[in-house]
């Protein structure tokens, strides 16, 4: 008997020490005849200010005006016991996310003499819970309404779980239509033959993803050009649970590339047959004009004697002629294989122009021209080609100098991004900028020979070795100010050569 006291003793004692849970003793009627630990820290109040009370004040106003205390009570009572969540209101008025378990306490003949209530405070995972799901529910939503991108999840058998408003408006299917197929349905009937699909979920299973870019079909049968990445889903043991697939529509930029390409190749073709034809024309017309020059020195030789001055004038102009269209003949044949052979070299370009200056140091001196050259970039690209770009730009730049005054001409280069900038400035007659587009074009001058002497072909080379070197060439000048001509080079190293193995375009003839 004292050991049955002892023992209650202690039960009551661990009742109450317990800090984690609100446990009470409430009557028949829910009032609260016991108070431990726990029910203090989570509700605030103490036992002589709660102990006698309903405990129906624990509930919002709003239950206990729906009767929900009385409701929880009654079911205890009839089902034993009952189990409830929900806001629960402190004593200073705040609230917390209770879970209680109402039991019913029962006499020996079974009638209900009082309840146990035991109470857990779950609010802080009440709040996680509630901002996990919000996350989870935003997820989803920013997941349902993306547009660019379908976006949809495959079980481990590649059948289609979810749908997205993107996957809709790419692939035409609303969810209903779609959900449960296999997404083998977006592949052409070739792909599906070859079992793509099936090789490519493969190796998203192997690799944890997988990659592709390609034609789909649409729910209307058309095709659109998918870009496509297939992630593997992960559990906690990292078997396969399923797969994400994002699919973006690319079409347009596929068909944009198509046409590019198709364009660049026709230009490519028609370029090259250009280039063969004024090679070969440049080159058969040198044969008649050989012949012309043989058998008018023959003409001269024999006959000079029984023809006139004038006549003998009439000869003299014919040859100047024909030696100016040798040389125009020439200029194209040579215009047409710039950069023919592909030769990519280093090329100290300081080195280069100390070459050139060489080259050139006749007309130097003998107007009198200065020329000052800043450090210049050592790059790879077409030796004799560069040689030929700064001799016909230096040239020019003393030819076209102003009447007494000595050209001053300075060059320099500057990194700009990956290419190099080349400034080639002087300080002679000038150019009307609304003649800049015809400059350099060939044949195009805008003096006459009497002027100055050229063929018009000067700037079509340069224009022509520029693009050879990916680069672009344009002009600032004013008549009577000098001119600057600037120019783009990329540094031909080889891996970029290889890339851009065809022969650039190039202006046609
Ligand atoms: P060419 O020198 O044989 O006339 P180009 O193709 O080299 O042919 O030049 C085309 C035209 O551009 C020249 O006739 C000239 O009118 C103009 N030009 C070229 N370079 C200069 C320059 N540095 N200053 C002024 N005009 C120039």
């Amino acid at each position: 008997m004292e050991n049955d006291l002892l023992k209650i003793a202690r039960l009551n004692k661990m009742v109450e020490e317990i800090e984690d849970y609100a446990i009470l003793l409430l009557d028949r009627k829910g009032n609260i005849e016991n108070w431990n630990k726990g029910a203090e820290k989570i509700k605030g109040y103490k036992a002589s200010e709660i102990i006698g009370k309903n405990f129906e004040t624990f509930y919002t106003t709003e239950d206990r005006k729906n009767g929900r205390p009385t409701l929880l009570i009654t079911t205890a009572a009839e089902k034993g016991s009952v189990r409830d969540e929900g806001w629960r209101v402190r004593k200073d008025g705040t609230c917390f996310w209770g879970s209680v378990v109402i039991t019913a306490i029962h006499d020996d003949e079974g009638a209900v003499i009082g309840f146990t209530k035991v109470t857990r405070d779950l609010t802080a995972q009440k709040e996680n819970h509630e901002r996990l799901k919000a996350s989870e529910e935003r997820y989803t939503r920013m997941v349902a309404e993306v547009q660019d991108y379908a976006i949809i999840s495959l079980d481990t058998e590649g059948n289609i779980e979810n749908w997205n408003s993107g996957a809709e408006k790419i692939k035409g299917y609303k969810p209903e239509e779609i959900i449960g197929k296999n997404f083998r349905t977006f592949y052409t009937e070739k792909d599906r033959q070859d079992k793509f699909p099936e090789s490519f979920l493969a190796r998203a299973r192997e690799n944890g993803r997988a990659q592709h870019e390609g034609w789909r079909v649409r729910k209307d049968g058309t095709y659109f050009w998918g870009s496509v990445v297939i992630t593997a889903l992960h559990d906690d043991e990292g078997n396969v649970i399923g797969f994400s697939k994002v699919t973006r529509d690319l079409t347009e930029r596929k068909l944009a590339e198509e046409t590019q390409q198709k364009y660049l190749e026709q230009l490519e073709t028609r370029n090259r047959e250009m280039e063969q034809l004024a090679y070969i024309a440049s080159h058969d017309l040198q044969e008649p004009l050989r012949t012309i020059n043989n058998f008018l020195d023959l003409f001269r030789i024999k006959y000079s004697h029984i023809v006139d001055e004038k006549g003998k004038m009439f000869i003299d102009v014919i040859m100047q002629s024909t030696g100016r269209m040798k040389e125009l003949i020439k200029g194209v044949l040579d215009y047409s294989i710039l950069g023919i052979n592909q030769d990519i070299k280093e090329i100290d370009c300081n080195h280069l122009l100390q070459d050139v200056l060489k080259d050139l140091s006749l007309s130097i001196s003998s107007t009198g021209a200065s020329i000052n050259v800043d450090p210049l970039p050592v790059i790879h690209g077409y030796n004799i080609e560069l040689r030929q770009l700064f001799q016909n730009l230096i040239s020019n730049a003393i030819k076209f100098r102003k009447p007494d005054t000595a050209p001053v001409i300075n060059i320099s280069a500057n990194k700009s991004f990956d290419k190099w900038l080349f400034t080639i400035s002087d300080n002679g007659i000038g150019i009307d900028n609304s003649v800049f587009h015809k400059i350099f074009l060939i044949f195009q001058r805008l003096h006459s020979r009497d002027q100055y002497p050229g063929t018009g072909m000067g700037l079509a080379y340069v224009k022509k070795i520029v693009e050879l070197h990916n680069g672009k060439i344009w002009i600032d000048s004013q008549p009577g100010k000098g001119s600057t001509f600037y120019f783009m080079l990329a540094d031909m190293i080889p891996a970029q050569s290889a890339i851009k193995s065809s022969r650039p375009v190039t202006i046609s003839l």
